[in-house]
């Protein structure tokens, strides 16, 4: 089935060279973690032995710039898209080695934040597997996103050392070595051309993680750099006897790809973190240009060949990168090297949040990338007489649509203009970017705009993390649907079939099962699995209101306490997993108010184990891959118009999750897909936030009317939660009251508690709500990373030239 096939003999002989390294005289003495280290090195030397199966070529190659990739632990997965784990269970079984527990050994290389990591990583995964030739981009961080634990309710954070240096995929690969510089002045050289000076110069070393394509024999760079000093001494003060002085430069080179920004959705400014972006997109450029130098192919026709598509406005800096080396490494004209740049970047737009649109202090571009700095106000000059034709005389509109402007560079600006293509990530959101973001840019442009939805990988989020139902849907379809994600629809004449319905039943009660005794290893909390297993897992962020999901929680309480012998009341488990950036008081507050409500619900006698509230700790892929397939119900419920798309919408439906959700992002197209009578949508949509916005919505008036919401928030107010301690939820509280709760999750709550009713009615119902979970399965088939993928292609790679 696969073109790569197993070799056992290569595979033990690999094996066993690896203990040898160890020094060891036999297998048996690894440790675990030794035993998947030396499984993962074998597998590494069996790729690397095999023939490259070429990616399909018509396309132009693709180079996909991230500052996070998510990819999640890799050994399973690889094992699984070779199609080798069966064989490799079995090679390690003769070892009396159990290859399920090696796996757990894997430390997730934790490279990215939440949703815009995760894509990447399903976008490299989708890639490989439809053929589309291509490389990602990034950065090897030292240390990824923080590890959490609770203290007292509080989110408390780690440094994840997840041992980069150690990691048996990574090949570092010295021939591709570039030099970066920093700082630095910009001279003129005799011949009148341009020449930046850089003060200080940093060596980006590429590290090379495989993408491995679904049992087709194609495998993918993602190519991970990482900053080291381009000398490790200072060899006049090393000479003068100054050692420990000698060793700076070094330090400070390293300190470059020490740690990822724990920031999502939010811009914080920092100098280190511009100096992050410009290191990847120096070195991503510089191999971008090596690459194509290397094919003996002339500089003009880079775009003919090359795609630079910007993951966010993240690595803006290399559209001026290219342009510089164009124009004063290449000696090409202004207008040579505009008309390359300009056809080679596209840009993904994530965001409409002001807050999470970078701008950069010009003077700090000024100090660290002078030369960049020119560039830039040429674009924006460039601009201006375009704007002005347009639109003469409109000054403020100029001060709006330009890239530098009040002493910042707007780097959305900078890509919208210097791009060839622009896209959204669902249909709402690249109708928002349009009509609410860049409306006078698109009538420059209108060619440019276009809409790409998201989509996830079945690989990882289906096929790996879901085994029992995935047996299910190979038996009951008999053909290969992991790369084919549509054939799901297939499922769903089978919705009508009771015994099928039980045996979907029967998976997710396994599921659930399963994470039941994790919850209770990491937790200590012992949750019922019969009860509905209510799923909130994203980042924390205002936004996606996790305190709209708190105010339901008491609502549930409330109920319980005001009618303990309801025999209707239907029995959950609230699970929530989201880390907050560590800057972010509110969102660390939300954690703590949930964290405090669930200690109080969960050691209620009266309410036994009909109600449980659990924060897992330490949400990253390794849990989600538990939490999904166990979940029931997945809360979508952000304020209509801020998720741009959202991915973990995707994951929960197409595990037969039903989802309860907001018309945003990509939850409008589920609903679509699955039908009304399979989603549960509530709230106030786009239009409707944007007038009571207008209309000067008042918290304070809602709270009057409505008395029994009033009453819920009071019990927070008087530390019902917090014994007796009225100010721990203060931020929160404020936020929802003093602040105008500018998220609507007060003007959503009635509504949200409707629709919630209307979710414990299809509860009530088994075989309807097993039903609509299988349709569910069947419809979100469109959702497939492989179908994002093919889309980008026909939209925006292929096109544009
Ligand atoms: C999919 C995923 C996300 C994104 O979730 P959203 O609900 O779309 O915000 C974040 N973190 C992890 C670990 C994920 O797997």
């Amino acid at each position: 089935m696969s073109p790569l096939k197993f070799n056992k003999t290569r595979f033990d002989a690999a094996l066993t060279r690896q203990w040898q390294q160890l020094g060891l005289t036999s297998a048996r003495q690894m440790t675990p973690h030794q035993w998947w280290q030396a499984l993962s090195r074998a597998l590494m030397e069996l790729l690397a032995a095999q023939p490259p199966v070429p990616p399909k070529s018509a396309q132009r190659h693709v180079n996909y710039l991230s500052m996070e990739f998510l990819p999640g632990r890799l050994t399973g997965n690889n094992l699984l898209n070779l199609g080798w784990y069966n064989e490799v269970a079995a090679a390690l079984a003769e070892h009396q080695v159990e290859l399920n527990e090696l796996l757990e050994e894997e430390v997730d290389p934790a490279l990215g934040n939440g949703g815009l990591g995760r894509l990447a990583a399903c976008y490299m995964d989708a890639m490989a597997t439809v053929g589309q030739p291509a490389m990602g981009h990034g950065l090897n961080y030292q240390y990824g996103l923080f590890r959490q634990s609770f203290v007292a309710g509080q989110q408390h954070e780690a440094p994840d050392d997840w041992q980069r240096d150690r990691y048996p995929w990574f090949r570092h690969n010295a021939a591709l070595d570039v030099p970066v510089g920093l700082g630095g002045k910009v001279k003129k050289r005799d011949d009148g051309s341009v020449e930046w000076r850089p003060a200080q110069q940093l060596i980006g070393q590429a590290w090379d993680l495989p993408v491995i394509g679904y049992r087709n024999g194609i495998t993918l760079p993602l190519r991970l750099w990482q900053a080291t000093s381009a000398q490790p001494f200072d060899l006049t003060l090393f000479n003068a006897g100054k050692f420990l002085q000698a060793e700076q430069p070094g330090i400070e080179a390293d300190k470059l790809t020490k740690v990822l920004y724990p920031n999502d959705n939010h811009a914080q400014g920092k100098r280190l973190r511009l100096m992050q972006q410009y290191f990847q997109c120096a070195c991503a450029v510089s191999d971008i240009l090596r690459r194509h130098r290397l094919a003996g192919r002339a500089l003009h026709t880079l775009p003919d060949f090359e795609v630079i598509q910007l993951n966010d406005t993240h690595p803006t800096i290399a559209i001026p990168e290219l342009l510089r080396l164009l124009l004063d490494e290449h000696g090409l004209s202004w207008d040579d090297a505009w008309h390359i740049t300009s056809r080679t970047f596209a840009y993904t737009n994530h965001t409409l949040m002001p807050e999470a649109l970078e701008r950069w202090p010009a003077s700090l571009l000024r100090e660290l990338l002078p030369r960049h700095l020119q560039i830039i106000k040429q674009i924006n000059r460039q601009l201006k007489q375009q704007v002005k034709q347009r639109w003469p005389n409109d000054s403020a509109l100029w001060h709006k649509l330009a890239v530098v402007s009040d002493g910042e560079v707007r780097m959305a600006n900078l890509c919208v203009v210097s791009c060839f293509a622009v896209n959204g990530v669902a249909a709402l959101h690249s109708q928002l970017v349009v009509n609410d973001l860049f409306p006078e840019y698109h009538q420059l442009w209108p060619h440019k705009f276009h809409n790409v939805t998201n989509g996830i990988t079945p690989r990882r989020w289906l096929k790996q993390c879901n085994p029992l139902l995935s047996a299910l849907i190979d038996d009951s379809l008999q053909v290969e649907w992991a790369n084919d994600l549509d054939a799901l629809e297939w499922l769903a004449p089978l919705a009508k079939k009771k015994s099928f319905r039980q045996q979907f039943r029967t998976i997710k009660q396994q599921n659930k099962l399963r994470l039941t005794v994790y919850i209770k290893r990491v937790t200590g909390i012992d949750i019922n699995p019969d009860a509905l297993f209510d799923v909130q897992i994203k980042r924390l962020h205002e936004y996606k209101r996790q305190h709209l999901s708190l105010l339901h929680i008491l609502h549930c309480y409330r109920q319980l306490r005001d009618n303990p012998d309801n025999p209707d009341f239907v029995p959950r488990v609230f699970l929530f997993g989201a880390k907050a950036a560590p800057g972010y008081l509110l969102a660390k507050n939300i954690i703590c108010a949930i964290n405090k409500v669930a200690e109080v619900i969960n050691n209620d006698p009266l309410v036994g184990d009909r109600l449980k509230v659990v924060f897992v700790p330490d949400y990253r892929i390794t849990a989600a891959e538990l939490m999904i397939p166990a979940a029931d119900l997945s809360e979508q419920i952000s304020t209509a118009g801020y998720e741009a798309s959202g991915t973990g919408n995707m994951k929960l439906a197409l595990n037969g999750a039903l989802t309860i959700g907001t018309l945003d992002g990509a939850n409008v197209e589920i609903a679509e897909a699955v039908g009304e009578k399979n989603i549960f949508i509530f709230g106030n949509t786009v239009d409707e936030v944007k007038a009571l916005k207008a209309d000067g919505y008042s918290p304070k008036k809602l709270r009057k009317h409505d008395r029994y919401l009033d009453g819920l928030l009071k019990e927070l107010e008087k530390g019902k939660f917090s014994d007796g301690d009225r100010q721990v939820f203060a931020p929160l509280l404020e936020s929802l009251s003093k602040q105008g709760d500018p998220w609507l999750v007060l003007a959503d709550f009635a509504a949200y508690i409707a629709a919630q009713q209307r979710v414990e009615a299809l509860w009530r119902d088994p075989e309807a709500w097993t039903k609509a979970a299988i349709l569910n399965t069947a419809h979100t088939g469109r959702f497939s990373a492989d179908r994002s993928i093919r889309d980008y292609q026909q939209r925006i790679w292929q096109a544009a030239r």
